[in-house]
């Protein structure tokens, strides 16, 4: 099995730059995803590893082997594309042993291998029928045994899930975990399902235009956001403008919300300055709400609407003219037009600086 090292790879199609100058360190048997919006760079820096794609500047390496030129038969991974891409005129088995016949095994060895890859998928049951006489699951699992049967240090998987229903991607994301620790290969995962990302994930990177915005455990980019970007493209937020209005030590700030508001928060960039422009981020699942809260950072507004979700009741509260997202539990939720008091912990309000570009 391997790691795989990103050195300041940029890729360029025509004026677009697809990836600007992108460094990554992928350990040995982890699933590392590539998480961000369409068009950030996920797919491309997958074929970049995959050796798909030719990168302007920079090196790719799996394990200590400088990869960067290699044919992508020669890089020793396997990919799992979005649309599966199986043979529609080749039975499942001759799907899943095409690679290994590219390979010329032995038929023994063949049959023998073909065999563990789709009882470990259980597919096996399957191998007789065509493509389009499968489900879009089996079809997805086909498109795994074929990827993991040539036995790769590294497996890319372009969005896998993206085209089951919700239950059965539910089950997937599980599997995959499962695969991986069955394997031990390193896999690189590009979805831009937040939630999947966090489920499955050993490590995340968020993307955005081409650049990587932040690394780290799916408990770091959702607790500690390094960029607003990131801060809002995780989880759903509430953001509040302002200037920050004091500087108060320990890597918090009050900020003087538009319309009148105050609020605590965390400066989670460091260095804000009194006079700054701002943005506040705060987490509705974050936010208590109950009549026993008092002081600092307690709110009280006006339900303008309320939803109910099952476990919970999302509320739409207005409060200082701005409109503040917050939870409730659905069996005491306040209907639209009634008071709500509501407490944000000051760590829960992530200050950055509003740069005005995004
Ligand atoms: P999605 O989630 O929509 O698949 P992505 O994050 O995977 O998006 P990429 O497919 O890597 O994004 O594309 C990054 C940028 O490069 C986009 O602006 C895209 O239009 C451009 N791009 C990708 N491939 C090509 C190509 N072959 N020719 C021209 N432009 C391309």
């Amino acid at each position: 099995m391997a790691g795989i090292n990103l050195e300041g790879v940029t890729k360029r199609f025509g004026t677009t730059v697809a990836l600007d100058s992108v460094s990554l360190e992928i350990s040995d048997g982890e699933i590392f995803t590539l998480l961000g919006p369409s068009g950030c760079g996920k797919t491309t820096t997958l074929r970049v590893i995959a050796g798909f794609e030719t990168p302007d500047e920079g090196r790719v390496y799996i394990g200590d082997r400088d990869v960067t030129m290699l044919k992508p038969y020669e890089r020793n991974t396997a990919m799992v594309f979005q649309n599966y891409a199986l043979w529609p005129h080749m039975r499942v088995f001759d799907n899943i042993a095409y690679g290994l016949k590219l390979r010329k095994l032995p038929r023994s060895e063949i049959v023998r291998r073909v065999r563990w890859a789709a009882e470990l998928l259980e597919i096996d049951h399957l191998l007789d029928r065509y493509p389009h006489q499968l489900s879009g699951g089996q079809q997805q699992r086909v498109a795994v045994a074929r990827a993991i049967v040539t036995e790769p240090e590294v497996l890319l998987m372009d969005e896998p899930l993206s085209n089951l229903d919700a239950h059965l991607r539910l089950k997937m994301r599980e599997e995959i975990v499962r695969l991986q620790k069955r394997l031990g290969v390193t896999i690189v995962y590009v979805t831009h399902d937040q939630e999947e990302a966090l489920s499955i994930s050993h490590r995340v990177a968020v993307m955005n235009r081409g650049r990587v915005e932040q690394v780290g455990t799916p408990v770091e980019v959702y607790e500690k956001p390094a960029t607003y970007f990131v801060a809002t493209f995780i989880g759903r937020s509430t953001v509040l403008e302002g200037i920050v209005s004091e500087v108060l030590g320990s890597g918090m700030v009050r900020v003087m919300i538009e319309g009148g508001l105050s609020i605590v928060g965390t400066d989670m960039e460091g260095g804000l300055r009194e006079g700054e422009r701002v943005r506040v981020v705060i987490r509705p699942e974050r936010v208590k709400a109950g009549s026993e809260y008092n002081g600092e950072n307690v709110f009280e507004g006006t339900v303008s609407l309320a939803m109910f979700l099952g476990w919970r009741t999302q509320l739409k509260v207005e409060v200082g003219g701005q409109e503040i997202t917050i939870y409730s539990d659905p069996r005491r939720a306040p209907a639209p037009g009634q008071p709500v008091r509501f407490y944000v912990d000051p760590e829960e309000a992530k200050v950055y600086r509003h740069t005005g570009s995004s």
